[in-house]
């Protein structure tokens, strides 16, 4: 009898950040292709999905985009949370408020269990916005460094502007997941 066919392995990742940063941007850029001609504010939860092939095995991307926990219910918060490979904390390089946010998420995560433990980037977007920036690649350095996480400065709308990052070559959406 023929062999049924493997099942694809999916891998939950979870977006945060305040509201505005670009989650739900970033979220579209990586698994359609492109920039959202409108983008609605993300009400609860939303996800979208990619299939990426990784060492010739084809495996499910599943990113989880948010409104922003204050507006969860309990349940939704739990299942949000529940089964997590991975998590990408975003600001917005032209909002230090939302830079400011970043350890309140950290620590909700922790709540959670997903500290250390698990795969976590920091994403600064809007850097095609150069004369607008407000939180500066040094300062995002050290914070990404106190947090072990890498830091990766990113556009979800022209994603070849260059951060000023240490990941120059590799700055684009692509690259961040
Ligand atoms: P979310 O609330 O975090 O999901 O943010 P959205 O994805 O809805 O984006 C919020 C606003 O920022 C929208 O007006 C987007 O067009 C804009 N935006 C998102 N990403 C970028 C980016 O990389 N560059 C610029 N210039 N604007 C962006
Ligand atoms: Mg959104």
């Amino acid at each position: 009898a023929a062999l049924p066919p493997p099942r694809t392995r999916i891998f939950k990742i979870i977006v945060i950040g305040d509201s505005g940063v670009g989650k739900t941007c970033l979220t579209y850029r990586f698994c359609a292709g492109r920039f959202p001609d409108k983008t609605e504010a993300t009400i609860g939860v939303d996800f979208r999905e990619r299939l990426v092939e990784i060492d010739g095995e084809k495996i499910k991307i599943q990113l989880w985009d948010t409104a922003g926990q204050e507006r969860f219910r309990k349940s939704m918060v739990q299942h949000y949370y529940r089964n997590v490979h991975a998590v990408v904390f975003v600001y917005d390089l032209t909002n230090a408020a939302s830079f400011r946010s970043l350890p309140a998420w950290i620590e909700e995560c922790k709540q959670h269990s997903l500290g250390t433990e698990v795969p976590r980037i920091l994403v600064g977007n809007k850097c095609d916005l150069q004369d607008s920036v407000q939180v500066g690649t040094d300062v995002a350095q050290q914070f990404a460094d106190s947090h072990s996480m890498p830091l990766f400065e990113t556009s979800a709308k022209d994603p070849n502007s260059q951060g000023g990052g240490n990941h120059r070559d590799s700055d684009h959406v692509e690259a961040i997941f």
